[in-house]
C-alpha cells in the first residue's frame, strides 16, 4: 500500500484558479480529519468570496474559447484525465478511505467508477446532435442545435468525493461548460488531486477552478448574483437543495439537482431470499450506507419476513468494522460525529417505539465515528427511520401483506430516487417496476448505478439526471435557427 504520510506530503492543498495552485486571499486554511481517527490530516486553503469572484472572472473569461474549442480536443482532454486517475489508482483510493472513511476495496472500486465518467463523456463529447426538419406547413425549415449552457457551479457532497465531482465535471467540460466546484469541507483533497490531474491532462486554465471552503454559503452567494454565472449543479440534501433552488431563481439558472433519498427494498413473497439478501447487503452496506441511493427501508411480505431477517441477521452481525484502510475491514466510520448521532437517534427513536435489535444497536467507543451494524424489525410506523434517510449502517424491517400494500408502502415518502425489488415473477416485477414512484429501480440487484444509465429522483429527490446519454443535456441549451 503507498505510504500515507508520502501521499499527503504530495497532494496539492491550495486552490486551483486559473490553472495555478493558490493561496485563499486571506491566507486562511482549514483542516480536514481522518474519520477513523479524528486527526488531522492536512490543512487546505479556505476560499472566500473574492476567491469566488476570481475564479468566475477566470471561467467567464475563456467560456467563448471553450465552447468554440473543437469537440474532439476536448474529448481528448477528458481521455487523458481518465488515464491518469487510473494511472494514480492507488493514490485515490488510499486518499477517499484516508478522508471519508470507506473501506479500501470500496475506494478501489469509486475510483474504476468515478473514472468511468471521464471515459464516457470523451466518448459522448463528438455525439452531440442538433436536428433538420422541414416546417410541415411547408414555409420554411427548421434547423436545432446544441450549444454549452455557460459557467456552472458545482456543489459537491462527501460521500462519493471522486464519483460525485467527475459525474458533474466530465459532462460539462464535453458539452463545453466551464465550471467552479466547490467540494465538500469534510473531503477536498481528492478533488484537489483531481485538479491536478486535469493540470496534467492539459485542461486550458480557467476552464474548472477548485475551491474548497469552510463557509459554504460566503463563497457560492455572491456567485448566484453574479449574471454570467448560467447554471447550478447539486448532489447532497434536499434542504440546501431548496435553498439554492431559491437561489438560482435570481438569474433563473439551469439547475440539476440530486437530492435526499429513502429507497424503499421491497421483498415479495415469491423472491429468491438469498439473493434479495445478497442484494439487501450491497444497497444497505456499500459506503457504509451512506449513500443516497441505499436501502432505508426494508419491506418484506410478512410470508417471508422471519427468514430473510434471520438470514440478513447473520450476514450483517458477521462483518469486520475498523479504519478503512486496514485488511479485511467491510465497514468504515462514519464521517463525523454529527452523523453518528443523527443515526443514534433514529434507532433510539425506533427502539423506543417498539421496534427489536437483532443485531448492533450502538456507537463504538471511539477514537473515530463507528456504528455497529445494526437490524432492527417490527419496526412501527410512526418510526423516524422510515420517513427520514438514515445514512448509515442501519436496517429497518417491517412487514406487508401482499403486493398491493407493499407498493403502497414503498411509495409512502416524499423522495423518489431509487427503489429496489426481489421477486422471480417477471409481470411482478415489471407491474411494480412502473408503479413505484423513483427515479430508478433496481429489480433483483442491489447495486444499480452505472455510468451508462440516467442517474436521478423525482419528487423531493431532485430535478434532471447525470450519467448516460442523458447526462449531457443537463449542460446543453437548445437553439432553433428558423430557415427560409
Ligand atoms: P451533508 O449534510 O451531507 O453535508 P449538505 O446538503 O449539507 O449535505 O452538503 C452538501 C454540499 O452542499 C456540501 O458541499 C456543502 O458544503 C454544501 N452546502 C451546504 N449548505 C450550503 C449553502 N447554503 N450554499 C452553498 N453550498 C452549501
Amino acid at each position: 500500500m503507498r505510504d500515507v504520510t508520502a501521499l499527503l506530503a504530495s497532494l496539492p492543498t491550495g486552490l486551483w484558479i486559473d490553472g495555478q495552485q493558490a493561496k485563499a486571499s486571506e491566507g486562511a486554511t482549514f483542516p480536514v480529519h481522518d474519520p477513523a481517527t479524528g486527526e488531522v490530516l492536512l490543512e487546505v486553503a479556505d476560499a472566500t468570496a473574492g476567491d469566488g469572484a476570481r475564479a468566475l472572472d477566470a471561467a467567464a473569461a475563456c467560456q467563448r474559447e471553450w465552447a468554440a474549442t473543437p469537440t474532439r480536443v476536448r474529448a481528448e482532454i477528458l481521455r487523458r484525465a481518465w488515464e491518469l486517475v487510473i494511472e494514480r489508482r492507488d493514490d485515490f483510493a488510499l486518499l477517499m478511505t484516508l478522508e471519508m472513511g470507506k473501506p479500501l476495496a470500496e475506494s478501489d472500486g469509486e475510483v474504476t467508477y468515478g473514472a468511468e465518467f471521464l471515459r464516457w463523456f470523451s466518448e459522448e463529447a463528438v455525439r452531440v446532435h442538433g436536428r433538420f426538419t422541414p416546417s410541415p406547413s411547408g414555409n420554411g425549415r427548421i434547423l436545432v442545435t446544441k450549444q454549452p449552457v455557460g459557467p456552472t457551479l458545482a456543489i459537491t457532497p462527501w460521500n462519493f468525493p471522486l464519483a460525485m465531482g467527475t459525474r458533474k465535471i466530465a459532462p460539462a467540460l464535453a458539452a463545453g461548460c466551464t465550471m467552479l466546484v466547490k467540494p465538500a469541507p469534510e473531503t477536498p483533497l481528492t478533488m484537489l488531486l483531481l485538479g491536478q490531474v486535469f493540470a496534467d491532462a492539459g485542461l486550458p486554465p480557467g476552464v474548472l477552478s477548485i475551491l474548497p471552503t469552510s463557509r459554504a454559503a460566503q463563497l457560492t452567494d455572491p456567485m448566484f448574483a453574479d449574471p454570467r454565472l448560467r447554471k447550478v449543479t447539486f448532489t447532497g440534501s434536499t434542504a440546501v437543495g431548496k435553498i439554492l433552488l431559491a437561489q438560482a431563481a435570481t438569474h433563473v439558472l439551469r439547475t440539476s439537482m440530486e437530492l435526499g433519498g429513502n429507497a424503499p427494498f421491497v421483498v415479495f413473497a415469491d423472491a429468491n431470499l438469498d439473493d434479495a439478501v445478497d442484494g439487501a447487503m450491497a444497497a444497505k452496506m456499500r459506503n457504509i450506507g451512506e449513500a443516497c441511493t441505499a436501502a432505508n427501508r426494508f419491506h418484506v411480505d410478512n410470508a417471508v419476513r422471519q427468514e430473510f431477517t434471520a438470514k440478513l441477521t447473520a450476514r450483517m452481525r458477521a462483518l469486520k468494522i475498523g479504519p478503512g484502510h486496514l485488511d479485511g475491514v467491510q465497514v468504515g466510520p462514519l464521517i463525523n460525529e454529527r452523523q453518528r448521532n443523527t443515526v443514534s437517534e433514529l434507532v433510539f427513536d425506533a427502539v423506543a417505539k417498539g421496534a427489536v435489535v437483532t443485531t448492533g444497536g450502538a456507537s463504538q467507543p471511539g477514537p473515530g465515528y463507528f456504528f455497529e451494524p445494526t437490524l432492527l424489525t417490527d419496526v412501527p410506523a410512526d418510526a423516524r427511520i422510515l420517513r427520514e434517510e438514515v445514512f448509515g449502517p442501519v436496517a429497518a424491517i417491517t412487514g406487508f401483506d401482499g403486493e398491493a400494500e407493499g407498493i403502497a408502502a414503498a411509495n409512502d415518502t416524499e423522495f423518489g430516487l431509487a427503489a429496489y425489488i426481489y421477486t422471480t415473477d417477471l409481470n411482478r416485477a415489471l407491474r411494480v417496476g412502473e408503479s413505484l414512484e423513483s427515479g430508478m429501480v433496481g429489480i433483483n440487484r442491489g447495486i444499480i448505478s452505472d455510468v451508462a444509465a440516467p442517474f436521478g429522483g423525482i419528487k423531493q429527490s431532485g430535478l434532471g439526471r447525470e450519467a448516460g446519454t442523458e447526462g449531457i443535456e443537463e449542460y446543453l441549451e437548445t437553439k432553433y435557427l428558423a430557415l427560409p
